[in-house]
């Protein structure tokens, strides 16, 4: 029975509700040599996240996937004590996110030691956190893949074959998602263990159809900004009509706690997908056994193992 791997344990589909398969609780978008980078203090994490996670929890959100890779200022340690916390499970990655934040151990390092790095975080623990890591989080340049990226994708590749764990990749253009999943073919990896990170910013939605039907996830993580609301009703109501409702996942990409920001700055609410933009769905005619799939099923299937 496959689980969704959480801070606080393993987790079946029986016991979860909505998961949100793209939120972030923890980053720092300045790079590694930057003085502070990642430094923060966990119980201010948790004060400023706690009643964010207990308003999606009010909303129905049962579980966040968090991807925040190393490179963004990985935390599993503050991870875990937010779950604690709270009680709320979150999915940590494993992985490392794209040039220039790739910290120089990456970029020296050989590809069989960077699955056997996050081989050794699906399978045991992060670090000394205890926490084990969920999925795999990669990133490529918006233009494609460099050397250093695709190196990580193909440990990454290895990394999926062996453990089952899902490769998520934060990829802006069509063409750039292609290439990733023709590589990860190619080295015998499952294309239904591939997410593509921020499809919605890919405007030509054909190439967003021609990858989930290779059997990619196709992730719409930018429900809630700001005059997107119809795009999106769109864009799902397009999928779900090319019979790709299987492969669509919805999120945010909303937070979080910043700490190049005085006390964290100020995150965003993890709610405007209950709040708001469901109730647009049903009003687009979309039915209730539909939005239980996008918001429920499809992110476990896409995440469990
Ligand atoms: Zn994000």
């Amino acid at each position: 029975m496959p689980h969704l791997i959480t801070t606080l344990g393993p987790i079946g589909e029986g016991e979860l509700g909505m998961i949100l398969p793209h939120e972030h609780v923890f980053v720092d978008l300045r790079t590694w040599d930057q003085p502070g980078y990642g430094v923060a203090d966990a119980d201010d994490v948790v004060r400023l996240m706690r009643p964010e996670i207990e308003r999606a929890r009010s909303a129905g959100v049962t579980a966040i996937v968090e991807p925040g890779a190393v490179g963004v200022g990985r935390r599993a340690d503050i991870l875990l004590a937010v779950s604690r916390a709270t009680g709320f499970p979150l999915v940590a990655p494993s992985g490392v996110y794209r040039e220039p934040w790739l910290p120089p151990w990456v970029n020296t390092s050989e590809e069989a030691d960077l699955t056997s790095w996050m081989m050794h975080e699906l399978n045991d623990q992060i670090e000394d956190t205890g926490v084990q890591a969920g999925w795999i989080k990669v990133g490529s340049t918006d233009n494609g893949m460099t050397p250093a990226e695709a190196k990580v994708l193909r440990a990454a590749s290895a990394a999926s074959i062996a453990t089952g764990a899902t490769i998520g990749s934060h990829t802006i253009r069509g063409e750039v998602a292609r290439a990733q999943l023709d590589l990860i073919e190619e080295v015998g990896a499952s294309p239904e263990r591939f997410v593509w990170i921020h499809a919605h910013q890919e405007p030509d939605i054909a190439i967003h159809h021609e990858l989930g039907k290779r059997g990619c996830w196709i992730e719409y993580d930018g429900i809630g900004e700001p005059g997107s609301d119809a795009r999106f009703v769109d864009l799902i109501q397009r999928g779900l009509d090319a019979d790709l409702g299987d492969c669509l996942l919805l999120s945010h990409d909303r937070g979080w706690f910043d700490p190049a920001q005085p006390g964290g700055g100020v995150p965003k609410p993890y709610t405007y997908l209950s709040e708001v933009f469901l109730p647009l769905l049903a009003d687009a005619g979309i039915d209730d056994e539909t939005i239980d799939r996008l918001t429920r099923h499809n992110p476990f299937v896409a995440f469990a193992r």
